[in-house]
């Protein structure tokens, strides 16, 4: 019987980790009691450095549940690299994996129906949303022009899938040798390939504390998103330059003509025009390769992804 390990990446979630952790437990004893995992299941709450009571909270319910357990970052990561050191940190103890936020918006009953997909012979399971009633206008619609961007600029990626999703073992393997610092997990995860399939369900809107991704941690995970998964940018200010240097021909003709009928005095406007476009085209132009090249740098140093503190599953082995 396969073991499943929920992964749970976890930042100052004590208002919502408890009542979670209930309810992710139910859902675990139900597919035990249902054969449809093994005994030997877990739930891996990742601490993220939380300031808070996290986790304690996560110590407590691993002394009392013998299928809870977790691991504590030295600090904050962010989630991306939560959810990946807590797929690192699990993998051997585990053969099907489902990663899920700690508030629970996600439904876990998309849980029960991940695993029957599983069964049936798919190694990835994209939990996708099936509308947005519960996000605000300008989310919907940030969101919407994300996924027609990303789209445009050849990044595959599954509409209104976030980080809630089953993965077998062997994608696991896969995922881990993907061993880029800048992590966007959403674009990743279809590049692995082997079958996969969609579970539809309804995201709530959080319960309980406030959400841990502030307008601006989203744009970063969106720039992220784009700048690791294409170098369009690059082809558009390649394109920018080319265009700019066409207009510049013409001015030069243009100018010639003005000289030769004696109106070479006006030319002032159209040089103090050149100067301003030239000189922001040529800054956009540096910063988009800074970006790229800051993202080498990045990846060159190879540091790690996150550090573990605490690991109460190597505990549980003892
Ligand atoms: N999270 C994390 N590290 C961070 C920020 C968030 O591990 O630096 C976790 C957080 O505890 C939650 C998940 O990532 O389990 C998603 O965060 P949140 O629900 O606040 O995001 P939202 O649903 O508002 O986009
Ligand atoms: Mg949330």
């Amino acid at each position: 019987m396969d073991k499943l390990v929920i992964v749970v990446p976890a930042y100052n979630e004590e208002e919502s980790l408890p009542k979670s952790l209930r309810i992710l437990d139910n859902v675990l004893q139900e597919l035990i009691h249902k054969n449809q995992v093994s005994v030997d299941s877990k739930i891996v709450v990742v601490n993220d450095g939380s300031r808070d009571l996290t986790w304690k909270i996560i110590e407590d319910n691993a002394k009392e549940n013998s299928h809870i357990s977790g691991i504590n970052f030295s600090r904050n990561f962010g989630h991306q690299n939560a959810v990946i050191g807590g797929l690192t940190a699990a993998r051997k103890y585990g053969d099907v994996f489902v990663t899920i936020d700690a508030d629970l918006q996600d439904d876990v009953n998309a849980i029960p129906k991940m695993i029957e997909a599983y069964h049936q012979g798919y190694d990835v399971v994209y939990g996708a949303r099936s509308a947005r009633k519960t996000d605000t206008k300008f989310k919907r619609w940030t969101a919407e022009a994300f996924y027609a961007l990303m789209n445009k600029i050849g990044v595959e990626m599954i509409p209104d899938a976030a980080d809630f999703r089953l993965t077998s073992g062997r994608v696991v393997d896969e995922l881990l040798s993907y061993k880029e610092r800048n992590l966007f997990l959403r674009g990743i995860v279809p590049k692995i390939g082997f079958p996969s399939t969609v579970v539809y369900y309804e995201r709530k809107e959080r319960e309980l504390g406030e959400s841990k991704y502030p307008l601006k941690k989203m744009l970063g995970l969106a720039w992220d998103g784009i700048t690791s998964f294409s170098i369009a940018p690059m082809h558009f200010v390649l394109a920018l330059g080319l265009l700019t240097t066409l207009i510049s021909f013409v001015m030069l003709v243009y100018t010639a003509i003005q000289y030769f009928i004696g109106h070479a005095i006006q030319g002032w406007s159209s040089i103090m025009v050149s100067i301003w476009f030239l000189g922001g085209i040529q800054l956009i132009g540096l910063s988009i390769i800074g970006e790229y090249l800051g993202k080498v740098f990045n990846e060159t140093k190879g540091r790690p992804r996150f550090i573990i503190q605490d690991n109460l599953l190597s505990d549980d082995a003892k």
